[in-house]
């Protein structure tokens, strides 16, 4: 259905996964993480799939984490699928923040990567902060020549994405550049950290992904499922998990600090904010281009005042 947030089909023994809130860039709000997951448990119990792609609709990958869009669904309750932590909604402050987060970003998030068929990621324009930790859970991961990544959130003094992968998908010092500037990087940037695969150009990015993925489907399942667990278990053995789980506190640290000091968790920014913060930064720099813009709006919600009320968690 074109009006689904996700859309899934199936092409011999390819499943593809669009995100599909264009008129968003593709903001992920929890409407589209449990549709994600319903796509990726489809996707994994169909014994016709072999290798399943995730890929957004419109102008976009995903601009990240939905912080203000009219279809902000921060409190509402949905069946929670990741692990048994209790519903956030209606709980109070670090309690319901922390519930959240476990469950629809960092658990959802693992849950995911441990899908045990290959899964590639077909970005294009923006892949900002959530939309990293979607692109990083696949296994590959295949640009256009117009993608851009960057996690902003120190700007909302924040040490990154709850999902935190940074310093093993781009190694340590680059990811401390990454964070500290919170600038967008390009793809061939990105391909030089070695956190993607391969960077095509945008025309030909579906074609170069399809085949690819045609060539990945034509090995067993098995071997598939089992090269995947393995290469996974080295990250695991290299730190990831712990790792994430570490920094997952200092991550929640961050947001009852803003909470308590502040506005509230996200440090009175939303995406609009965002956005105006880092054109000043990028005026700063010079680095307007020629017709005085700074780049594309990738998403533009409602400033602060304009957010739903009583909006218990953090959203970044
Ligand atoms: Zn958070």
């Amino acid at each position: 259905m074109a009006d689904e947030v996700v859309q899934y089909e199936v092409d011999g023994a390819i499943a593809r996964v669009t995100m599909n809130r264009p008129e968003y860039g593709n903001a992920q709000n929890s409407a589209m993480t449990y549709a994600l997951d319903d796509a990726f448990y489809r996707a994994a119990a169909d014994d016709d799939v072999t290798v399943v792609v995730l890929a957004g609709a419109g102008k976009h990958f995903s601009a990240g984490h939905d912080i203000g869009t009219p279809g902000r669904d921060i409190d509402t309750s949905f069946d929670r699928r990741a692990g048994l932590w209790w519903d956030h909604v209606g709980k109070l402050g670090g309690e319901s923040r922390y519930a959240r987060e476990q469950e629809v970003y960092l658990g959802m998030c693992r849950r995911w990567r441990e899908l045990p068929k290959p899964v590639i990621a077909q970005v294009h324009g923006a892949c900002i902060a959530g939309g990293l930790m979607l692109a990083w859970v696949c296994d590959l991961i295949i640009a256009a020549d117009d993608a851009f990544f960057a996690d902003p959130v120190v700007r909302m003094g924040i040490p990154g994405v709850e999902y935190f992968a940074h310093p093993w998908v781009m190694g340590p010092r680059q990811a401390k550049e990454f964070l500290f500037l919170g600038e967008r990087i390009s793809a061939a940037r990105a391909y030089e950290l070695g956190m993607i695969n391969r960077v095509v150009p945008r025309e030909r990015l579906a074609e170069e992904v399809t085949t690819v993925a045609s060539k990945i489907s034509a090995m067993p399942r098995l071997g598939l499922a089992l090269t995947k667990k393995a290469v996974n278990q080295a990250e695991d053995a290299m730190g990831l998990q712990v790792g994430m789980d570490s920094v997952f506190g200092l991550h929640h640290l961050a947001h009852a600090h803003n909470a308590e000091v502040g506005a509230d968790s996200l440090a009175g920014q939303d995406a609009r904010s965002m956005r105006d913060a880092r054109q000043r930064d990028e005026q700063r720099r010079g680095q307007l281009t020629a017709d005085g813009r700074s780049g594309e709006d990738v998403v533009d919600g409602p400033r602060e005042h304009e957010r739903p009320a009583a909006s218990s968690g953090g959203g970044s």
